[in-house]
């Protein structure tokens, strides 16, 4: 049994809070109702727009089509080796509890992951990463239902092109798939990536030369506590903008026209910029228009203070796009997925 409800609000449904609306949504916990889910959206022509937590979405006023909200949960493990675990994990399953058992569990591979919101059906979609380690370190497979005709299927983890902020469901699988459940590989021996260097930095002041996975959990929990803005006191989708990478003579000429402009060499070749340099370069941070804002600490985040309307935090966004393209000639990307007329 599915029960798809009407004109639904949906600023509790992301943490941005934006006041959007869905024309049909249904929340589905367990597996047998997703087909169900799509063939009403089909019946009734309707899209599907599959949602997690709503942590990296822009809900810009009625959404025409059928909200799917995922609540499936449940882990399986599939195989055990003499180092590896492969686990099987539901889509609607929230990230950061599934992370914090992996640990109890003697798993790891998933601690620089900790504290980010979302579910895990999401995680491939933009490749979540933090801290130096990005979910292509430990997936093997996604697995999906198309949403034309609800037939399951299953891509290797080489089919879902991952990189930086990006993988195939962006782009030609983009609104095709409905994520079900992702496999991923996590180490049973302890092993770190401590290179990082707000992580690192953060270990060495508590004295973990050598620390255990948990330790790097703990320190990453930490440091995200510390940092970053609290969605439920400040709503926001984290980084708004994703880095630019840009070839490297173009980044060393910027480096050479703008002081202490931080450039991190890319296995490719090419340089990574930071965003919110950029943005605070041109004096956007604090900055507020209405009820939207800059963060004040934190110029990659944008904030709305309750009252903000999609429209509002777009055109904010426009406003610092464009500042930085005229000081820098680079075009920032927009890292939350846009839905709605003026996207
Ligand atoms: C405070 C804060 C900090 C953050 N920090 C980080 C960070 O450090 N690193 C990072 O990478 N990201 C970060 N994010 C972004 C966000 O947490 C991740 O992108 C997360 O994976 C989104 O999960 P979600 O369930 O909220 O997805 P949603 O926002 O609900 O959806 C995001 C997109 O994925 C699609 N989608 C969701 N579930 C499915 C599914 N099952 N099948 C098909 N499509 C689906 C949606 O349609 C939408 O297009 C942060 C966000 C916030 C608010």
């Amino acid at each position: 049994m599915i029960e798809v409800r009407r004109d639904v609000s949906l600023g509790h449904y992301n943490t941005l809070a934006l006041p959007a609306s869905a024309a049909a949504f249904v929340e589905v916990s367990d597996d047998a109702g997703l087909p169900r889910a799509l063939e009403w959206a089909a019946q009734h022509e309707l899209p599907v727009l599959p949602l997690g937590e709503g942590s990296n979405v822009v809900l810009v006023g009625e959404q025409q089509a059928l909200l799917l909200r995922l609540s499936t949960s449940g882990v399986e493990e599939l195989e055990r080796g003499p180092e590896h675990v492969l686990l099987r994990v539901a889509a609607g399953q929230r990230w950061h509890p599934f992370v914090a058992w992996t640990l109890a569990q003697g798993f790891c591979g998933l601690e620089n992951l900790a504290l980010i919101p979302g579910t895990v059906g999401a995680a491939p979609i933009q490749n979540i990463g933090a801290y130096g380690v990005e979910l292509s370190h430990c997936l093997v497979a996604v697995h999906a239902l198309r949403v034309a005709d609800g037939a399951a299927l299953t891509l290797a983890a080489q089919d879902c092109r991952l990189g930086y902020r990006d993988s195939v469901f962006k782009h030609e699988l983009c609104d095709q798939l409905l994520i079900t459940a992702v496999d991923l590989r996590l180490a049973t021996r302890a092993q770190t990536h401590t290179a990082y260097p707000a992580l690192r930095d953060h270990l060495d002041a508590h004295g973990l030369g050598e620390p255990t996975p948990q330790q790097v959990f703990d320190a990453v929990v930490a440091i995200r506590r510390a940092r970053l803005p609290d969605p439920a006191r400040e709503p926001n989708a984290g980084s708004f903008f994703k880095n630019p990478v840009l070839e490297a003579a173009q980044a060393q000429a910027l480096q050479a026209r703008f002081a202490g402009l931080p450039g991190y060499p890319q296995d490719d070749g090419r340089v990574k910029l930071p965003a919110a340099w950029l943005i605070e370069h041109c004096g956007f941070k604090g900055r507020r228009r209405g009820a939207v804002r800059v963060h004040r600490e934190h110029a990659l985040v944008l904030v709305n203070d309750g009252a903000g309307r999609g429209e509002e935090l777009l055109a904010l966004a426009r406003e610092i796009a464009a500042q930085v393209a005229d000081t820098f000639a680079i075009e920032l990307e927009i890292e939350p997925r846009v839905y709605g007329a003026a996207a």
